[in-house]
């Protein structure tokens, strides 16, 4: 989608730090980081947030979940524990409006959240 920063990073027209991808799903880590391990999982097709994932296929989904467990293995964050967050809408604090997963590890976290 045009003037998605999101987008442009699948597209490569930013650059972005990319752990791993696929043909549905990208990962790649934050610009701003929240912990000592902060990554994005995001599908490759646009929507804005996890309340348009009909607009998903099954395996779209299915490959978004799977990485994030993945991901959070091969980087050891199951020992420990770690967190998935996708915030959805303004009061949630979503910032960039393209469906993200923020994967949090390596530090302990408090709930309930802020
Ligand atoms: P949200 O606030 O929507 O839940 O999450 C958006 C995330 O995108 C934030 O954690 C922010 O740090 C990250 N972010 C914003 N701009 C960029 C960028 O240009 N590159 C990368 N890699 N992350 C970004
Ligand atoms: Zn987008």
């Amino acid at each position: 989608m045009e003037n998605c920063l999101f987008c442009k990073i699948v597209n490569k027209q930013i650059n972005s730090e990319i752990v791993y991808e696929n043909d549905d799903v990208l990962v790649f880590k934050d610009l701003y980081p929240k912990a000592p391990v902060h990554l994005l999982v995001i599908p490759k097709k646009h929507i804005s947030s996890i309340m348009e994932i009909e607009d998903l296929s099954d395996k779209q989904v299915n490959e978004m979940l799977k990485t994030i467990a993945k991901i959070a293995k091969e980087m050891g964050l199951d020992r420990d524990g770690f967190r998935v967050v996708t915030n959805t809408g303004a009061s949630a604090g979503q910032s960039v409006d393209h469906l993200h997963f923020h994967i949090l590890g390596k530090r302990s976290f408090n709930w309930p959240p802020g």
